[in-house]
């Protein structure tokens, strides 16, 4: 394969798709040297299939707000790639969606399902609907709305959608109630559902503790443990979340963490009940400000500023969103002398930021395809729960999880 008539011929069709276009040639250019000894992968043309999406759905999302005035946003469904099972992947309910953002999350997300070795294709959907400052009533009747227009799509055999930016456990439950309406169907359609209604126990924190596996299986090598470790991240959602809960399980502490009104500086870390409570209610009524953690608990917080480059911690971990640590960052990381680069939100690092990261020799630089695969893997362990019409345990689950991470590593 040359990459860069791949990439030619990809941005001709896909004009102006930054993060998809992106996304595509971090792959390729990652995969080329083993894929090039292949003259069967080149005659059967792979790449040039596996790089365009199979089908792409967009529809209009007409709704009204509280105020009876209608809005209308955009809907979309990129089911990427269906050679392993039925498309897998998230909805994303956020402004910044767009085509080239939901194609370069299904693209990763078929990579990412197919890690987990579960029978899983890639897909990702969304709207640029942003659920900030909605009523209950309004984000139910955008739900409503979108899943009008989503359920000619789906089903459990073809394609289950699930949650990832501004789409949660509440998002999912207007979205089911929806689909059974129009369908008459009670299946496993969608996943990240209540445990009363077919959920798995687990799957808020899975993202989060599945990346703290593979931390685990990475720190091994060192011979190092969990336990005494401190760590930089971004984010606080559900995965960020479940990465804090994890850590300090384990004895670890997370010291720093940044939301998008700056960081946070702790170095107690965030331990607890008490701490770990407090960032769900504070996400819960302001998705943008972390600040009130520093007010409530006395530590510092550094405004406008993202805490990449600190030098007191073992570990980062950005678990955010795409693009959060550009080549800028990337050299603060590297000065900074800390080792340990653990990528868990989709695509967090920039191209060339990752290159530089990956040629430091004093680093390991973990990819997110693999260190956040747990979420999906655990959605995929509902969908077989909810074809065998049976519940697992908490434990059982948590236990799938470890096996998957210990594996992927
Ligand atoms: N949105 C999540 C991800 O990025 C979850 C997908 C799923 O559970 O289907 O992997």
């Amino acid at each position: 394969m040359e990459v860069q008539k791949i990439m030619q011929d990809l941005e001709r069709k896909h004009p102006g798709e930054s993060e998809f276009l992106q996304a595509v040639s971090e792959v390729l250019e990652s995969i080329k040297d083993v894929y090039n000894q292949h003259p069967e992968f080149e005659k059967a043309k792979i790449v040039e299939r596996i790089v365009e999406p199979e089908r792409v759905h967009m529809f209009r999302v007409p709704w009204v707000d509280d105020n009876g005035e209608v809005h209308v946003n955009i809907g979309s469904r990129v089911q990427f790639n269906g050679a392993i099972g039925p498309y897998k992947g998230g909805l994303r309910f956020h402004p910044s969606v767009n085509l080239s953002i939901m194609k370069f999350l299904g693209f990763e997300q078929t990579f990412k399902n197919a890690l987990t070795t579960l029978p899983m294709g890639g897909a990702k959907g969304g709207s640029d609907f942003s659920p900030r400052g909605r009523s209950d009533a309004e984000i139910m009747r955008f739900c409503q709305a979108f899943m009008d227009e989503l359920y000619r799509y789906i089903g459990p055999d073809e394609d289950v959608p699930a949650g990832d930016i501004g789409v949660g456990g509440r998002e999912i439950g207007y979205l089911f109630g929806q689909y059974k309406k129009l369908t008459h169907r009670y299946e496993g359609v969608l996943t990240g559902k209540g445990i009363e209604w077919g959920g798995s126990i687990l799957r808020p924190e899975a993202t989060g503790f599945g990346a703290v596996y593979y931390l685990r299986e990475v720190l091994k090598h060192d011979g190092k443990e969990v336990k005494g470790i401190r760590v930089a991240m971004s984010g606080y959602g559900n995965v960020g979340w479940g990465i804090m809960k994890k850590i300090d399980e384990l004895g670890g502490k997370v010291t720093y963490f940044a939301g998008p009104d700056g960081y946070i500086h702790d170095p107690d870390g965030v331990c607890g009940e008490e701490k770990l409570n407090f960032i769900l209610e504070m996400r819960a009524k302001d998705p943008m400000h972390c600040k009130p953690y520093a007010d409530k608990f006395g530590v510092d917080f550094v405004e406008g500023q993202k805490c990449w480059g600190v030098k007191d911690v073992d570990v980062y971990m950005p678990a955010a969103t795409q693009n959060d640590v550009n080549l800028e960052w990337a050299k603060k990381i590297a000065e900074s002398g800390v080792k340990y680069y653990i990528e868990v939100a989709n695509m967090p690092t920039t191209n060339d930021a990752l290159n530089f990261l990956r040629e430091q020799k004093h680093m390991i630089v973990a990819p997110s395809k693999a260190v956040n695969a747990g979420g999906v893997g655990v959605s995929g362990l509902e969908m077989a729960q909810n074809s065998e019409r049976l519940v697992w345990t908490a434990e059982e689950v948590d236990h799938q999880l470890h096996k998957m991470m210990e594996n992927i590593h």
